[in-house]
């Protein structure tokens, strides 16, 4: 299998100010120092609103951290008279990496669909940065038996029209709706299941070789405690990280998982 780098992303969703970010990011630096965490054994980011990511790029730049930072959304536009909305050139210049891109939070409450999650991919891609495209069923889904099913057609509609080397580069997290927030982890081979469909179809789709390098995360309820046991699953390549990205310790800990 590929070396497919480790990626621990913690999603802040609309929680924390910018002066609430900066005192996280600096609790999160200092207690992966203290954990002696090596950024080569799996790769720290953080997602944070808009409006902390300014504050965030100034203390990461002048503590030289090597905590990467993202964004929770973006305009399917270039810019121009969208009033509210915040193009991809905007986070890029910002020094975001990452966006994610088709939280399940954004389908069900904004009505994301495939097609609008794919184009705003495309802008992340297209700005130099590196969409997380989330995926994932709902529990009367799981409860139907067609999670994986259901989940490889958001795979198909979101990723549609992408090149191979555009896969290669990309993130995706498989994160079931059910475990998001509710403290219902699902087990690892639940995880490994629908992880490994989704590199198959990959492999189908595009190639191999993109499959091989595509990162794919799992996200619901990861905590310190059980990201070990997700980690060991060969088609899991890191996690998406909500209520535990808001504690540096924890956090630091699902990071520091090897
Ligand atoms: C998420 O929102 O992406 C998520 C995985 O949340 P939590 O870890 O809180 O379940």
């Amino acid at each position: 299998a590929a070396a497919r780098k480790p990626l621990m992303a913690g999603n802040w969703k609309s929680n924390l100010n910018h002066q609430e970010a900066v005192v996280l990011v600096q609790k999160l630096a200092w207690t992966l120092q203290d954990k002696k965490h090596d950024y080569e054994k799996s790769e720290v980011v953080v997602i944070p609103p808009f409006t902390d990511i300014r504050s965030v790029q100034t203390l990461v730049d002048g503590d030289h951290l090597a905590i990467g930072y993202g964004a929770q959304n973006v305009s399917e536009h270039d810019g121009g008279a969208y009033t509210g909305e915040i193009a991809a050139s905007m986070l890029a210049k910002l020094g975001c990496s990452y966006v994610v891109v088709g939280h399940s939070e954004r389908r069900e409450y904004h009505g994301e669909s495939d097609a609008l999650v794919n184009t705003k991919a495309a802008k992340s891609l297209a700005a130099g940065m590196t969409p997380i495209v989330c995926v994932g069923e709902g529990l009367e889904v799981r409860q139907s038996g067609e999670h994986v099913a259901y989940t490889l057609a958001q795979i198909d509609g979101s990723l549609a029209g992408f090149s191979a080397e555009q896969i290669a580069s990309l993130v995706v997290a498989y994160e079931p709706v059910w475990a998001i927030g509710t403290g219902e982890v699902a087990t690892p081979e639940d995880a490994q299941e629908v992880c490994a469909a989704i590199r198959a179809r990959v492999a189908e789709t595009w190639s191999a070789d993109a499959a091989d390098s595509l990162r794919i995360l799992y996200g619901g309820s990861v905590k310190a405690a059980n990201i070990a046991a997700i980690m060991a699953k060969s088609d899991v390549d890191g996690a998406l990280v909500g209520g535990a990205s808001l504690q540096a310790e924890e956090f630091a800990g699902i990071a520091r998982f090897y």
